[in-house]
């Protein structure tokens, strides 16, 4: 096992587009850290950066201590699992999970059964070792190729989204698995994925990237709680974070239909009349009729149309057109632009109890 250094990491290609920007990211002993942001963000180039599958153009790689710039995939003594499995479809589960250790003289047959069985166990593959690739399942022929990471003492499992090509139910219980068996084996692992779920519920930490920038490294809470900036603050959350215009007006801020309090920590950073705009995630409104009157009269109350509900079981989710001033769109529009933005919008969204039972159409 090893920690990861990553300082001031490039990857420009050939026509001088820079895939990853100056990004520079430690990754402790031991840690899971997942690499997340949208499609095209340098994701999977920074992870295969850290495997040597793609020469760094500048900035350093260190693992465990030792540069490693210049080192060929196989010396950096790394497990990498794919997206697309990459196993041998004419080896058996058991050839394929034992491949690696084959590739070592050094280590005997018993060593060999030994510990294939052993990941077989952990994955539980024990009764499909005869198998070849194509008579498994797709969930089976993933853990076939987690089974092929673990079976040698590594100093960090790589994940390239594992689990994209499984279905939701799959997905999850993989995701489950992966956490399990990290947690066992205590080895450092560094984890891409686009998907929410998988980033927020299986990092120790969440490394954010946009266009080859990293935005933030922080818990899955922090990210959540204080996000540094809009897009962060946009991207990580289901139903994403509402952006909506507001005007401060002394200690208070005007929102399309609600006036709230400033925020302690916006207290001397905004000025009166200053044009803003204010994320609130959907959670964290209430239906008013459910509350008790005290709890109601320390909230800011709003009346609003619901244009639709989607209902989700446990809560569900109310949409809320709005419409802000000509002058203030055009002034928002710039901001957004200022900030690099193109999170603004122009519903509200809601995520209210389900035992609210709100409606279609209804006022709430
Ligand atoms: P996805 O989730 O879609 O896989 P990603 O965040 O993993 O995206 P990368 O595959 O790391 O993104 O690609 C980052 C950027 O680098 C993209 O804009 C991509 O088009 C570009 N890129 C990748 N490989 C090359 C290459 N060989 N030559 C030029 N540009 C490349």
């Amino acid at each position: 096992m090893a920690a990861i250094e990553m300082r001031n990491i490039v990857k420009e290609y050939g026509d001088g587009f820079k895939a990853v920007n100056d990004i520079s990211l430690d990754i402790a002993d031991g840690e899971f850290m997942i690499l997340v942001g949208p499609s095209g963000c340098g994701k999977s180039t920074l992870l295969r950066m850290i495997v040597g599958l793609e020469d760094i153009t500048s900035g350093d790689m260190v693992i465990g201590g030792d540069r490693v710039n210049e080192k060929a995939p196989r010396d950096r003594n790394l497990s990498m699992v794919f997206q697309n499995y990459a196993l041998y479809p004419h080896l058996t589960v058991f050839e394929n999970i034992a491949f690696p250790l084959r590739l070592n003289k050094k280590v005997s047959e018993d060593e060999i059964r030994r510990r294939v069985k052993e990941a077989a166990d952990m994955l539980e593959l024990n009764e499909h070792l005869e198998r070849k690739p194509a008579n498994l399942s797709g969930g089976q022929r993933q853990r076939v190729a987690m089974g092929r990471a673990i079976v040698r003492q590594v100093n960090a499992f790589l994940f390239d989204e594992p689990l994209s090509n499984l279905d939701a139910k799959l997905r999850g219980q993989m995701r489950t698995e992966i956490s399990r068996m990290q947690r066992r084996l205590g080895t450092t692992t560094v984890y891409v994925t686009h998907d929410q779920t998988e980033a927020m519920t299986l990092g120790d930490r969440v490394a954010v990237l946009r266009r080859g920038f990293l935005q933030q490294v922080a818990s899955p809470r922090e990210l959540y709680e204080q996000p540094v900036n809009m897009f962060v603050a946009g991207f990580i959350g289901s139903p994403p974070m509402n952006f909506l215009p507001a005007v401060v007006a002394g200690q208070r801020l005007q929102l399309p239909f609600l006036e709230v309090d400033l925020p302690a920590k916006a207290a001397g950073k905004v000025t009166d009349g200053q044009l803003l705009i204010a994320g609130m995630r959907p959670d964290h409104f209430e239906d008013a009729r459910l509350l008790d009157p005290a709890k109601r009269e320390r909230g800011a109350l709003f009346r609003a149309k619901v244009d639709v509900t989607e209902w989700l079981g446990d809560s569900q989710y109310a949409y809320i057109p709005f419409e802000a001033n000509e002058e203030v769109t055009r002034q928002l529009a710039e901001l957004a632009a200022e900030l690099d933005s193109e999170a603004l919008r122009t519903q509200l969204i809601i995520s209210i109890d389900a035992m609210s039972r709100l409606r279609e159409n209804q006022e709430a």
